[in-house]
C-alpha cells in the first residue's frame, strides 16, 4: 500500500519531463492521478503509463479551461487532494536567442575577452513577457484557486518554481520573475489556507534533464555542470521524490516552504 493510497491528484504539465515523473511517482504511491497537459498526445501517453488515471487537456493560462479541468477531475473521482502546478515553458525565440548569446559569450571567455552581451531584457516583447507570466504565474494561480474550491483538510498543493526564481537567471528575466512570483504566492496562500488544514509548498528545481533544456548549447551545459556541486544535472525522478515527500505523510509539518533540489548549485 502506497503512502498516499486512494488520494486524488492533479498534475499539470504531466505530458513530459518533471510532470510525467511526478504523475508516475504519485501513481506508484497509490494516488489516482489526472495528467493535465496542453498537449493531448503527451497527456494521453502519460495517462497510459499509470495504473489508474486519466488525461485532461487544458491550457493552464486560460482560467475557464482550468476551472473546467478541475471540475472534470472532481466529477470523475469525487474529490481532489493533491495539486501539482508544474506546467511550464522555456520562452520563445527571445529566450532561444539569449541562450545563443550566452553560449557565444562563454566561448569568448574561454579564448580571451568576452564582448557579446546578453541583451536579454531589452529583447523581451510584451507578448513574450505576458505569455511567460501567463503560463507560470497565472497558471499557478488559476490552478490553485480552482483546486481550493474543492479541497478539504489534509489536501496539499505543490507549486514548481526554479532556482531562477531564487537567484535570477540573466538570460531569462521573464521566467525568473514568474518563478519568483510563484514563490511569493506560495508563502501567502500557505498562510491563507493553513487554518483549513491545507498545506502549500514550492519546489525550486535546479537544472534537470528534460526537453525544456534541449535548446542548451554544449558550452552552456558544461559551464552549468561546473557550477553544480554534485557535477551533474538532476533527473525528473529526483524532483518527483521531493514532491512525494511534500504530499505524503512525512511532510505534514511543512507549509509555505521552498524546497530546492539543485545538486548544490544554490547553497544558502
Ligand atoms: P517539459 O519537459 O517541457 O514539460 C512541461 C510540460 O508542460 C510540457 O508537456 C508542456 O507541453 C506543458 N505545458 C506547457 N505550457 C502549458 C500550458 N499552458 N498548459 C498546460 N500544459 C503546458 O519541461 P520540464 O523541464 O519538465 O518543466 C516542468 C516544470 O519544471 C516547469 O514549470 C519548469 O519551469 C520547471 N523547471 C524545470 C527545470 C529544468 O531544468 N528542466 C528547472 C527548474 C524548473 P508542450 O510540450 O506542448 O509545451
Amino acid at each position: 500500500m502506497g503512502s498516499i493510497e486512494g488520494k486524488v491528484a492533479l498534475v499539470t504539465g504531466a505530458g513530459s519531463g518533471i510532470g510525467e515523473a511526478v504523475a508516475r511517482r504519485l501513481d506508484a504511491e497509490g494516488a489516482l492521478v489526472a495528467a493535465l497537459d496542453v498537449d493531448s498526445t503527451g497527456a494521453e501517453l502519460t495517462a497510459g503509463l499509470l495504473t489508474r488515471g486519466m488525461a485532461v487537456i487544458a491550457d493552464v493560462a486560460d482560467s475557464a479551461q482550468v476551472d473546467e479541468a478541475v471540475r472534470t477531475v472532481v466529477d470523475t473521482y469525487g474529490r481532489l487532494d493533491i495539486l501539482v502546478n508544474n506546467a511550464g515553458i522555456r520562452g520563445g525565440q527571445e529566450a532561444d536567442e539569449a541562450f545563443g548569446r550566452l553560449a557565444a559569450r562563454l566561448e569568448e571567455e574561454a579564448s580571451g575577452t568576452p564582448t557579446t552581451v546578453l541583451e536579454a531584457t531589452v529583447n523581451i516583447s510584451d507578448e513574450a513577457w505576458h505569455r511567460m507570466l501567463g503560463v507560470h504565474l497565472d497558471g499557478t494561480f488559476y490552478g490553485t484557486r480552482a483546486a481550493l474550491r474543492h479541497m478539504r483538510s489534509g489536501a496539499v498543493i505543490v507549486n514548481v518554481s526554479s532556482i531562477c526564481g531564487l537567484t535570477g537567471c540573466a538570460h531569462i528575466p521573464h521566467y525568473s520573475a514568474a518563478k519568483a512570483g510563484i514563490e511569493g504566492f506560495t508563502r501567502a496562500v500557505a498562510r491563507d489556507v493553513a487554518p483549513q488544514g491545507i498545506r502549500v509548498n514550492c519546489i525550486a528545481p535546479g537544472y534537470i534533464d528534460t526537453p525544456l533544456g534541449d535548446v542548451m548549447a554544449p558550452v552552456v551545459r558544461r559551464d552549468l555542470e561546473r557550477q553544480i556541486s554534485l557535477g551533474r544535472f538532476g533527473l525528473p525522478t529526483e524532483i518527483a521524490s521531493a514532491v512525494a515527500f511534500l504530499v505524503g505523510p512525512d511532510g505534514t509539518y511543512v507549509t509555505g516552504q521552498t524546497l530546492s533540489p539543485n545538486g548544490g548549485f544554490v547553497i544558502s
